[in-house]
């Protein structure tokens, strides 16, 4: 039996990426698969119909991409009653954002799907190339830079002219994780003179390699080493305290500043307050790469760009779609490097044996019901 996949066309708002691309096409088709893909669902990532009939799938509409359909791909879960086609065992693949949509998950048990979502990948080495929150952030923390620089009214790099000299712009990073180191490279290739802030001592050198400076509370500990998973919890009060000082004294020389903090499973922790906004000189930027996740920054609103005494506040959705082209090419990667792992040639399609780490991770529903530990716990 052919293992049957169809990749999903995206009906969520301003979702412009796809989760399959020729290239994963060709490949799942080497594997011994069949591939159909739903109408239009690369457009608004630049990939055509046309482009995926010549890499070898079908095209087909929804109803008939679901019918049959052993695994199904998406970027985002889709609305549960969008996939009512889908067969009972079905592998519903795709980033799901669990918490977020809850419910859904639910929704999904009911349709009999098993539902894995991607974004619970495990960060072990194995499964590196399966990581979408890193491929994406990545992709983030570079376009946030280009947003800042898009709204700011001067230039990043210092310019020597015969009008006169040009200052660089001073940028400030704060959330040192996979978005944020690659902001502070971005920022750096176009001439900022950068700095940089994590509650992760592990993140100082890092921040120096990329020849940016690092601004750290040093009387109170933060965490050491890597924590669970490479992840931050929730910092005490008296670190909150001190860091809220240490900003304060950085932030009102700061031309430009994205924050990108992130605590899993929680809201975004509050880095920037009013006041802070106020103490900056008209004319910066702020971008809040967390606005998504309840902000990192007062007043940031999702969707928009909003203004608070002189500052412009930018809190962009779903920044990967910004750059759909790049930013499905490796979602749709990850995508393959995980079912791929995972491809029992016997069977002619992908297994997940109950015991391994990645499938009770991943895995949010089976036969019904809802078993991820992290739902259930
Ligand atoms: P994230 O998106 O969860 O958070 C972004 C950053 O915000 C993190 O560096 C975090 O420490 C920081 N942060 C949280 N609270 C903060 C606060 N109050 N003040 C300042 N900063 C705060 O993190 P991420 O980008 O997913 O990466 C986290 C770590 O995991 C990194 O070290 C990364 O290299 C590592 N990682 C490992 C693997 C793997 O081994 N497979 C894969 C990806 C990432």
């Amino acid at each position: 039996m052919t293992v049957k996949i169809a990749v999903l066309k995206e009906n969520a708002a301003g979702e412009k990426r796809v989760a399959a691309t020729p290239e994963t096409v060709k490949k799942f088709i080497g594997l011994g698969a069949e591939v159909t893909v739903e109408a239009g669902a690369g457009a608004f990532a630049s990939v055509s119909d046309q482009a995926y009939a010549d890499a070898g799938a079908k095209v087909a509409d929804r109803k008939a991409a679901l019918k049959d359909a052993d695994i199904l791909l998406g970027v985002q879960g889709p609305e549960p009653a969008s996939i009512k086609g889908a067969k009972a065992s079905a592998w519903l693949v795709a980033g799901l954002n669990p918490f977020g949509e809850r419910k859904r998950v639910d929704d999904y048990a009911g349709l009999g799907v098993e539902a894995l979502a991607m974004e619970f990948m495990p960060r072990i080495t194995r499964a590196q190339s399966m990581d979408i929150l890193s491929s994406q952030s990545n992709l983030s923390g570079y376009k946030a830079v280009l947003d800042a620089a898009a709204e700011y009214g001067r230039a990043f790099p210092m310019m020597m002219t015969a009008a006169g000299t040009v200052s660089a712009a001073r940028v400030f990073i704060m959330g040192v994780g996979v978005a944020g180191l690659q902001a502070i490279a971005t920022a750096r290739r176009l001439g900022a003179q950068v700095s940089a802030t994590d509650v992760r001592s592990a993140t100082k050198e890092q921040i120096m390699s990329l020849g940016a400076k690092p601004i750290f509370v040093e009387n109170v500990a933060g965490i050491e080493g890597e924590g669970s998973g490479g992840y931050a919890t929730e910092m005490s009060p008296e670190y909150q305290k001190a860091q809220a000082e240490l900003v304060s004294s950085h932030i009102a020389k700061q031309d430009i500043v994205i924050t990108t903090a992130l605590i899993p499973g929680r809201a975004a922790p509050r880095l920037i307050s009013d006041v802070q906004i106020a103490s900056m000189r008209p004319g910066s930027v702020i971008i809040d790469l967390a606005v998504e996740q309840g902000g990192n920054v007062e007043g940031a609103v999702a969707g928009e760009i909003v203004e608070k005494h002189g500052v412009k506040i930018v809190g962009h959705r779903n920044v990967p779609s910004r750059l759909a082209a790049d930013a499905s090419a490796l979602f749709s990667r990850n995508l393959f490097n995980f079912l791929s792992a995972f491809w029992d040639k016997e069977a002619g399609r992908p297994v997940l044996p109950d015991e391994d780490e990645i499938t009770a991770a991943i895995r949010l529903t089976k036969d019904g019901k809802v078993v991820n530990e992290r739902l259930l716990g």
